[in-house]
């Protein structure tokens, strides 16, 4: 296949499985949006470091110093791979959950938070503590525009107000209009965080030219290995915002005072938001992969993915039980990620069917995104109750969907392989 092409080997590729029918056959890990699988490059790299790790802004020792260097230039990585403007900050975080529970914790008083029904539970359950606006699904993206719109001209345009909006979709793929949200938040005085957890692995993210004020992302989908993640934008918030995590290396001076308690001066960069020992190997693992993806070029891999969705798109057309779900309509632009149901089947038993029999990786459930995919099931024959095999009882269980998932590394066989199980 043309994935041989791209110049991105990723790991587990020669990893073999069992199968219920006997004999064993290649992993087909088609579920890239829940973890994709670590380029070879993003391991090399941390390997050679490995023997000089050590501790990162804590030693005079020459390896200390050494550890120190490649996590402050990991965060200069990132931010060129994220294009960045100047003066932005790149904090490091355990993951996109936790970046935006971190801007979350930044809010400044009185905030206003406007996120649309349809968004991940990370971009949607953060805002504990402040007034939060839940925008209906859209079902095209000028009506998500439209919408945003709408419901940020009624509020104050003088108190703080925050958008955070997916680039991506990990339930549907389908790509938002990121440009056209912003231009909107801004217009109204509004501040824009990007959930780029789907977007990054698969496109190009330019905080400066789609005008976000941050952007959050996971190292664990974008070729790295788990622990990682980023925020990156703006600094007022989260240089006015107590410390996210207080402690060591968070703080630049701690005094005790006369009265017995302490003074704390805090950092002002973003050290401020994380304290304790930085993970030193996950920060330059992320930005291992952002160097390798754009040594790689986004050219290749988006071409590659369309081709692969395409595969994908044109097999699954074939059988008339599968439902693919969209709430942009079937031509909507997406990344390599493809949600559907198929009509007599309980996702779950067709999705560990795929597992047993086939040897490949889906997913299947709401994807965290509950609202998200009970919009979308809601018109189908898939109703709680209604769907499944004959022992599938209703609610939760019944309600759900199979996601396929790919990008850098899957080849066309394991595709065609999916193809096949699913006919
Ligand atoms: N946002 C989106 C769109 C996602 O797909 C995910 C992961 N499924 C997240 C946020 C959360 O990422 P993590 O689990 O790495 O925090």
């Amino acid at each position: 296949g043309c994935s041989a092409a791209l110049p991105l080997p990723v790991l587990g590729r020669d990893v073999t499985v069992p199968l219920v029918t006997g004999g064993e056959v290649a992993y087909a890990a088609l579920d890239y949006a829940a973890s994709a699988p670590a380029l070879q490059r993003v391991w090399d790299d941390v390997a050679a470091y490995a023997p000089y790790y050590g501790s990162v802004h804590r030693g005079a020792g020459y390896l200390s110093q050494l550890s120190t260097d490649l996590f402050e230039n990991s965060r200069r990585t990132v931010a060129e791979f994220l294009g960045c403007r100047p003066g932005d900050q790149v904090v490091f975080t355990r993951s996109t959950t936790d970046s935006l529970n971190l801007l979350a914790h930044a809010l400044p008083a009185g905030c206003e938070v406007f996120v649309f029904e349809t968004e991940h539970h990370a971009s949607l359950l953060p805002w504990r503590g402040a007034r939060v606006t839940y925008l209906d699904a859209p079902r095209t993206p000028g009506r998500a525009v439209e919408t945003l719109e709408r419901a940020l001209a009624d509020r104050d345009p003088h108190g703080p107000a925050l958008v955070c909006v997916t680039g991506a979709s990990n339930v549907t793929g389908e790509l938002w209009p990121v440009r056209e949200l912003a231009a909107a938040a801004h217009a109204h005085g509004a501040r824009i965080v990007l959930d780029a957890a789907q977007l990054a692995p698969h496109h190009p993210v330019d905080v400066a030219e789609l005008d976000v004020d941050w952007v959050a992302f996971s190292g664990h989908k974008l070729y790295a290995p788990f622990g990682a993640g980023v925020l990156a934008g703006r600094t007022d918030w989260l240089r006015d915002a107590e410390p996210y995590l207080a402690g060591g290396g968070a703080s630049r001076t701690v005094a005790r005072r006369a009265d017995g308690g302490v003074d704390v001066d805090w950092h002002t960069t973003a050290a401020r938001h994380e304290a304790g020992s930085p993970n030193v190997i996950g920060a330059y693992a992320v930005a291992s992969a952002c160097e390798a993806l754009t040594a790689a070029g986004f050219d290749a891999l988006v071409a590659r993915e369309r081709e692969l969705i395409a595969r994908v798109r044109e097999g699954l057309a074939e059988v008339p039980e599968v439902r693919v779900l969209s709430l942009f309509g079937d031509d909507a632009p997406r990344v390599g990620v493809l949600s559907f149901v198929v009509e007599g089947w309980n996702s779950s038993h067709f999705a560990a069917a795929l597992s047993a029999e086939y040897g490949i990786g889906v997913r299947d459930g709401l994807f965290c995104a509950h609202p998200l995919v009970r919009t979308l099931l809601g018109g189908s024959p898939q109703e709680p109750g209604e769907c499944g095999a004959p022992e599938a009882g209703p609610g939760e269980g019944s309600l759900n969907a199979i996601r396929v998932s790919f990008g850098a590394g899957t080849p066309d066989e394991h595709v065609d392989r999916f193809v096949r199980a699913v006919r």
